[in-house]
């Protein structure tokens, strides 16, 4: 088996990449191990020259890292470009943060001196998905190496220059070896890592399906594990929302990343009194963007990250169109070359549909029109996933009334979720559990040991 490397623009082969042996990727758990037990004795200077120098790395090589990125998955260059700042931003911030986010913490006892030691743990394994292939992979590790653990990587099959590339720069800046390894690995092997003694945690960003199995691995080897999986985020629009404002949310809310996001906007839930403005201007602002190379900066709609996530897209909207859905703008593939779905908005969509029950991964928005803001938030939870989500009001107490009710990890006012190094990122029900970014994702994989001083 082999990783290969496709353009989703032309779908043509850029390179493939041998993968390890199972041999070999347990040799390479031996060598994090080993390479744990010295890493944990480094001082929080000697990590902070390595994930500051990466973090200086990423904004010099910002132009090249962003052509590899826009290659190997799709995503517009613009986009790419600010995936690695935002990349440099969470090293630095774990960089110089982490001392003081992982400092003893004296507790107020009666009788005795207490503290906690944030101490780390050992050897972990990332699972991390294609979206955002250094985002994923840099707000895993930089929060974990700065702590003291040794990281495995078993990146998505599809972007193993990226994955390569994350590797050679830990490796540039001076990271020992076997803190960071890459594994060009089947899923199959992921079970056998997860159940080696050496290893004591594993994070997944994915489907729900390859959270499940990971999960299940994690619970039956009694592993502590992070999930971050899809969502289904609700944008609600009332009555007294900024209209134009929340329409111009409600395109990049969508179409970010060309909709590859789990807390991109995917369920469009507006009050009937407003409905019909909305619409007719979302349709407006969603029909003039302009599908085209992902390289040209004046493109606004990329090609999916493959062919295959066009080709499950186009069942997802075909099946629902099937049983009653109604097409407002798109629905279905331009006839050009690469992995492309035109922005598409549907209405009438129903339980039982894909569209309704399924996250939509790429440009496709569905519309519910609903008769106040009790039915809004009845719909908004009526899903099993709880990621973000976003409510836009003029009234800021209205909308935090509202807020207090979504079964949500995250829930923005008057701007789409987003997601930012100092800001805790997860979800509720099958989106996951545990938390990424800030202060806490840090604290995610350390032994929260207890010292008592007599
Ligand atoms: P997957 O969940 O299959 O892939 C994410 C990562 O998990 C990849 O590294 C993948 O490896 C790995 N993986 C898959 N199955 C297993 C398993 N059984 N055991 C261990 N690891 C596994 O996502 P897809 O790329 O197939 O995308 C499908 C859907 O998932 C999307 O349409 C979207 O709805 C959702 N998704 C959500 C993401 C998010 O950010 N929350 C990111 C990506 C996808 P490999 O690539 O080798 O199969």
């Amino acid at each position: 088996m082999k990783f290969v490397s496709i353009n989703p623009a032309n779908n043509e082969t850029i390179e493939a990449f041998e993968t390890q042996s199972k041999v070999e990727t347990l040799e390479l758990v031996k060598l994090a191990d080993q390479a744990y037990r010295s890493w944990r004795t480094t001082t929080f200077d000697q990590r902070k020259e390595v994930v500051i120098a990466f973090a200086s790395l990423l904004r010099q090589r910002v132009d090249d890292l962003a052509q590899i990125i826009t290659r190997e998955m799709g995503k517009r260059i613009s986009e790419s470009r600010r995936e690695v700042e935002f990349c440099a931003q969470i090293a630095e911030f774990y960089a110089n943060g982490a001392e003081s986010f992982l400092a003893n913490q004296q507790l107020e006892t009666a009788d005795a001196d207490v503290f906690i030691r944030f101490e780390p743990i050992g050897v972990l394994l990332g699972v991390m998905p294609w979206n955002y292939p250094f985002y994923q992979v840099t707000r895993f590790a930089a929060p974990n190496i700065m702590a003291g653990n040794a990281v495995m990587v078993k990146h998505a099959e599809n972007v193993p220059r990226c994955a390569q590339v994350i590797a050679d720069l830990f490796d540039e800046c001076r990271l020992p070896s076997g803190v960071y390894t890459n594994l060009f690995i089947p899923t199959s092997f992921v079970e056998a890592i997860v159940s080696d003694i050496r290893v004591q945690g594993v994070s997944l960003t994915g489907s729900e399906r390859a959270g499940a199995a990971v999960a299940s691995l994690a619970g039956k080897n009694l592993k502590r594990s992070v999930l971050e999986l899809g969502g289904n985020d609700p944008f609600i629009v009332l009555e007294d929302a900024d209209m134009d404002a929340t329409v111009e949310f409600a395109v990049k809310g969508r179409m970010a990343n060309t909709g590859q996001s789990c807390v991109a906007a995917k369920r469009f839930i507006v009050v009937k009194s407003v409905a019909d403005e909305f619409l007719a201007k979302f349709k407006q602002a969603m029909s003039v963007l302009k599908i085209g190379d992902p390289m040209d900066d004046d493109t606004t709609v990329a090609p999916l990250s493959t062919e295959q996530a066009a080709v499950a897209l186009s069942e997802q909207v075909q099946a629902s169109v099937d049983a009653g859905a109604t097409v407002l703008l798109g629905g279905d593939r331009p006839a050009r070359p690469g992995a492309y779905f035109n922005p598409t908005i549907l209405t009438d969509v129903t339980p039982g549909m894909p569209t309704y029950d399924q996250e939509l991964f790429g440009p496709v928005a569905t519309v519910y029109v609903v008769d106040d803001e009790e039915a809004a938030i009845q719909l908004a939870n009526d899903s099993s996933y709880g990621l973000g989500g976003s409510i836009y009001t003029r009234d800021i107490d209205r909308g935090q009334r509202i807020a207090e009710r979504i079964e949500s990890g995250m829930i923005f006012i008057n701007q789409p979720t987003t997601s930012q190094a100092d800001l805790p990122f997860g979800g509720v029900k099958n989106s996951g559990y545990g938390r990424e970014l800030s202060h806490l994702g840090i604290l995610e994989f350390v032994n929260k040991k207890l010292v008592h001083l007599g």
